[in-house]
């Protein structure tokens, strides 16, 4: 080994090392920041030692690999909104995903015939996989968008055209694997691996798609170790293992937090037939000025904000933590409950908060903040509403039966801060809306909130 070889290997082991503590960081609001610097510093180290360690035949494409790359990276960091953060994510594993295939293809076209046998597998792997997840990917962000009907797109004999299409994938990989120097049963491979990524997501509705998201991530994850085996690149063997079974563990625990099954998600539909199994709710939906509100949040001895997606598109984070802080003024107890899905993206509402330096001591979790809300005088909700569909809880029949949700209709008093009727993003009705305790503030959440912190401050 060569000086410069033995230094690339240390900076794998550092990133790979990096890597480790940047999960570990990102496992909780207050540390992930750091967790995100730790993953960019192993990822510039990696950069750093493959370019000194590696015989680099021209600089020019990789120059320019590296610009273009920088380019549309800072591009879509300051341009692309966090309400749009999910589609962007889907972007970002496309990009990746086609990464790892287009080196597979490269890996192919140079050692096609004289590559060992446990090579040929990790090659055929790393294409399909990469193949697969890139055009899943751009799907799922052209749904996410709306550039594509987020509704699942469904045909009759789907399953079988899908299997069909699967064997013939799973059959090209075996011949490759036998028949090394077949270039067209590649080229098949790779090109029904695309369109096998465009089959398995277009079943599959808009509100699932953050769970497919992170399937696809764990994939394009896979695809990378794959590589990694293929070029004998440990750190990403490393890097890619981690990101694949971290991508996989959070789309189970996103399933969960949905009482959903992975194969629910991947072939139920959800969202094709908006049923009307809503609970009949008779009544109707309370109308409460802006001084009416505020009074009863003035004089409230225990506040549970619950903010949801209609907080991130109304940009409402700094309002709402004013009208906490002045409610605090006043002795006023405040908190503030995070429900695992809330959002369109997980840890969405944290990120949002922690964006206008609400503390994290004051961020409670579903589970803990549940027992609270039969002593809580105003439970606020901000442009929330799946998450606090009581008919989750209580009708077995509903879409989203057994979906954890925050039981804010236990709170003596619910004030619901929404623009309209709009409905939650399950499509579904809320009879939260209609019980008896529950009264609408309407307008955009950001404005409502201005307009009572303004009111609470002339009480
Ligand atoms: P939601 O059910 O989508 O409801 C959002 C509500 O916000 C709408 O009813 C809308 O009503 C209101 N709204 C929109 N813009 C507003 C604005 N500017 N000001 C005030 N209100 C506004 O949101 P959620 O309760 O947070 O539930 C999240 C949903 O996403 C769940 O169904 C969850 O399963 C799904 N999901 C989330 C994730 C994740 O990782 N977070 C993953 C998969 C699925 P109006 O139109 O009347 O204003």
């Amino acid at each position: 080994m060569t000086l410069s070889t033995y230094f690339m290997e240390a900076t794998y082991l550092v990133a790979s090392i990096l890597f480790i503590f940047a999960l570990k960081g990102m496992s909780h609001p207050e540390t992930a920041r750091r967790g995100m610097f730790l993953a960019e510093a192993g990822m510039f180290a990696a950069i750093v030692g493959t370019l000194i360690g590696t015989h680099i035949i021209t600089w020019v494409w990789i120059i320019a690999g590296l610009s273009l790359g920088s380019i549309i990276g800072a591009w879509m960091a300051i341009s692309v909104p966090m309400t749009a953060m999910p589609q962007r994510t889907a972007l970002s594993h496309a990009f990746g995903a086609l990464a790892a295939a287009l080196v597979g293809v490269g890996e192919f076209f140079v050692h096609a015939g004289d590559m060992p046998g446990i090579t040929r597998g990790a090659l055929g792997f790393e294409v399909i996989l990469g193949a697969l997840t890139t055009t899943g990917s751009l799907i799922a962000a052209g749904k996410l968008q709306g550039v594509i009907h987020g509704k699942p797109i469904q045909f009759k004999g789907q399953n079988a055209v899908n299997l069909i299409v699967f064997l013939t994938m799973a059959s090209c990989f075996v011949i490759f694997c036998m028949h090394p120097e077949a270039s067209g049963v590649f080229y098949t491979m790779l090109g029904v691996a695309f369109l096998f990524g465009v089959m398995l997501v277009i079943p599959i509705g808009s509100a699932d798609m953050p769970v497919v998201m992170s399937l696809l991530n764990s994939y394009a994850g896979l695809a990378a170790a794959a590589t990694g085996f293929v070029l004998g690149n440990n750190v990403l063997i490393i890097a890619g293992t981690l990101d694949g079974f971290s991508g996989f563990i959070l789309s189970v625990l996103m399933c969960k937090a949905m009482n959903r099954s992975i194969t629910n998600v991947l072939f139920g539909g959800f969202g094709a037939v908006i049923a009307e199994a809503t609970t009949e709710t008779g009544g109707v939906m309370r109308e409460i000025t802006i001084d009416d509100a505020a009074m009863q949040l003035a004089f409230a001895n225990r506040v549970v904000f619950v903010p949801g997606y209609g907080l991130a598109t109304a940009q409402a984070q700094h309002a709402v933590r004013e009208l906490a802080e002045l409610l605090e003024d006043r002795g006023v107890t405040v908190k503030y409950a995070i429900h695992p899905v809330a959002g369109r993206m997980p840890g969405h509402m944290n990120v949002l908060l922690a964006e206008a330096n609400v503390p994290y001591s004051a961020l409670y979790e579903m589970e803990q903040i549940n027992p609270e809300f039969p002593s809580t005088d105003v439970a606020i909700v901000i442009g929330a509403n799946d998450v606090v569909n009581p008919d989750a809880r209580d009708n077995p029949k509903s879409l989203i039966a057994g979906m954890p949700i925050l039981e804010v209709d236990r709170a003596k008093s619910v004030i619901v801060l929404k623009r309209g009727q709009g409905r939650g993003f399950s499509g579904l009705e809320n009879p939260l809306f209609f019980k008896s305790c529950t009264s609408m503030l309407y307008g955009d959440a950001k404005s409502s909130l201005s307009h009572l912190a303004q009111a609470v401050m002339h009480v």
